[in-house]
């Protein structure tokens, strides 16, 4: 016979499993109706890395160390392409050694290696082109490194402006205004783009900076500082 003592403890058993039956049941709806953030990866930015010059066009050339501007420009694409990679950025580069992006069989060698140039460009998804130059002015006491970016490209000035202005503030001589330059490599795309004289290799002083590996290092790290403030925004 169950005493009353009995049915209370049943009852109270009865009623203790029927709660956490509840609790189970309210923690699985809970679990599968809750708003969990979703992880989203990051695109993968890609940096197009344009060395000017090339081949036969060895761009301009400096005095003291008798370096021409296409082997320092290749020099500096590599700095850039490893100071980028460093941080994640894919790179694509348009010239990866000594030779002209031109055909060996063109009668026109010149706009041949804008094609190719152009073609690597537009094919290569990229999120920022940077062109890689070096400058020559007849006044030899000019110097400091200018950035430009094309003509009418709104997002190119912004980009080309960030890196200016980080270059201001790092590098000794560095300009502080970005300018507009009609330059075939940035207005063959709607990429933003900004094409980058280091320097002047006609200032013995700043020639002799230029192809120093600690300059060249902080000079490209001060561009790809710039490129990482505006991809930030
Ligand atoms: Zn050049």
């Amino acid at each position: 016979m169950f005493s009353k003592h009995t049915f209370f403890v049943l009852k109270k058993k009865w009623l203790l499993i029927f709660l956490c039956v509840l609790l189970v049941l309210t923690s699985v709806v809970v679990y599968f109706t809750a708003i969990r953030p979703t992880f989203q990866p990051k695109p993968l930015r890609t940096i197009v890395i344009d060395a000017g010059h090339g081949g036969k066009d060895g761009g301009a050339s400096g005095k003291t160390t008798g370096v021409s501007e296409s082997q320092i420009n290749l020099d500096y694409a590599f700095e850039l392409k490893s100071i980028c990679e460093d941080l994640g950025f894919k790179v694509v580069m348009t010239r990866k050694d000594e030779n002209g992006l031109y055909s060996p069989f063109a009668s026109n060698k010149k706009r041949s290696e804008m094609e190719k140039r152009s073609q690597i460009i537009s094919q290569s998804g990229g999120d920022v082109l940077l062109s890689v130059h070096m400058n020559s002015f007849p006044l030899s006491s000019t110097r400091g490194a200018q950035v430009f970016y094309g003509v009418g490209n709104a997002e190119g000035k912004i980009l080309a402006e960030s890196i200016q202005q980080s270059l201001y503030q790092n590098i000794e001589f560095a300009k502080a205004v970005a300018k507009e330059g009609d330059y075939y490599v940035l207005n063959c795309t709607s990429m933003p783009g900004a094409l980058i004289e280091f320097g002047f290799l006609s200032n013995a002083a700043e020639e002799k900076l230029l192809v120093q590996k600690e300059y060249r290092r902080s000079i490209c790290n001060a561009v790809v500082n710039g490129i990482v403030s505006y991809l930030s925004f």
